[in-house]
């Protein structure tokens, strides 16, 4: 019998390495900016982060998803990320 291989990936707060879909990918898209990419299928570098309030927290804190994604993430993000954290329980 084959074992079906879990991608996993490691979050940019608590730096666990989850199932990806245990976690929240935030994306750096040439086109649309910061996004949150809850199919995971969107082009450009992203960040994966737990679906826990404080991990988010954590890496609001500590500009974790901005050093991760090169790049500047505004409060309009973080407060979609939020929604998709708490949405997600
Ligand atoms: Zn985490």
């Amino acid at each position: 019998m084959k074992v079906k291989k879990i991608p996993m990936r490691k979050c940019v707060a608590c730096g666990e390495n989850k199932p990806k879909k245990d976690l929240l990918r935030i994306v750096n898209n040439k086109e649309e900016g910061i996004i949150v990419d809850p199919t995971g299928k969107k082009n450009g570098r992203g960040a994966y982060i737990c679906k826990d309030i404080s991990c988010l927290e954590l890496a609001k804190k500590s500009n974790r998803i901005n050093h991760a994604l090169n790049a500047e993430i505004n409060e309009e993000v973080y407060k979609e990320i939020a929604d998709y954290v708490t949405n997600s329980k």
